[in-house]
C-alpha cells in the first residue's frame, strides 16, 4: 500500500472546503472524476460507518456542523482526486481522516485514536481487473479499484479507516490495569495443604518399629 501524507490535516481551509460538502457520500461517477481530473471533498458523521463503529466504544455523534466539537471527534473528512495520464494509467488519490474512541489495551481506559489514510489506487475496468494475474500484484505497490459510474465511495472510505485502526491501540504513556486478585498465590497455598506433612510420614515410620 502506497502511503503518502500521514499527518492530521487540521488546516482550516481544507476543513472548511470539505465541510462545504457536508453529508454522507453516495455513489460517484469515478470515470468522470478520473477523466476530468476532478477533486471531491466532503465531511460526514462518523457513526454513519456502521461496519467501522461496530465493536468499538460508543462514538461521539455529530448531527450537523454546528455540533462539531473542539476535539474533532465524530467526523470523517475526505478528499478524492482523479488523475489520468495520456497513454498511462488512471488513478485516484484518497485522503481520509477521523478520530475514534477505542479501548487502550494496556490500561483498558478509553482513548482517542487518530485514523489517517492516504492511498493511491489504480482505476481499472472490470475486464482489466479480471485479466490481472494476482501473482503480478505487489500488495505494497499496487492498490486497484474497478471504475464505475456508480462507484461506492462510502464503502472505500470505510475500508480505509478500518485498515487504519491499530491492532493493539495503546496510550503513549499509561500503566497496566492491576489484576483484581492474585489467583496464583491461592493455587500455591492449596498445593502446600495437599502435600503430606513430612513429619507425619516420619512418625508413622517410627511407630512401625
Ligand atoms: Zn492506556
Amino acid at each position: 500500500m502506497v502511503q503518502m501524507n500521514t499527518e492530521w490535516n487540521s488546516a482550516r481551509d481544507w476543513r472548511v472546503s470539505c465541510q462545504s460538502n457536508w453529508g454522507v457520500p453516495k455513489t460517484i461517477d469515478l470515470w468522470d472524476l478520473v477523466r476530468n481530473q476532478r477533486t471531491l471533498k466532503g465531511a460526514f458523521p462518523l457513526v454513519t460507518l456502521s461496519r467501522l463503529v461496530q465493536g468499538l466504544l460508543d462514538q461521539v455523534v455529530i448531527r450537523d456542523l454546528v455540533s462539531v466539537s473542539e476535539d474533532e471527534q465524530g467526523v470523517v473528512w475526505f478528499e478524492v482526486t482523479g488523475e489520468s495520464r495520456v497513454g498511462g494509467r488512471s488513478s485516484i488519490e484518497v485522503e481520509v481522516q477521523a478520530k475514534v474512541l477505542v479501548t487502550c489495551q494496556r490500561c483498558l481506559e478509553p482513548m482517542v485514536q487518530t485514523l489517517l489514510e492516504s492511498v493511491r489506487f489504480d482505476v481499472v475496468t472490470q475486464a482489466q481487473f479480471d485479466a490481472l494475474d494476482n501473482e503480478d500484484i505487489d500488495p505494497d505497490e499496487s492498490d486497484v479499484v474497478v471504475g464505475s459510474r456508480q462507484f461506492d465511495l462510502l464503502e472505500l472510505l470505510e475500508d480505509q479507516l478500518i485498515l487504519a485502526i491499530p491492532y493493539v491501540p495503546k496510550h503513549l504513556k499509561c500503566q497496566p490495569k492491576a489484576p483484581l486478585h492474585d489467583v496464583g498465590a491461592e493455587d500455591e497455598g492449596l498445593g502446600v495443604e495437599q502435600k503430606p506433612n513430612p513429619f507425619d510420614v516420619l512418625a508413622r515410620l517410627k511407630g512401625r518399629q
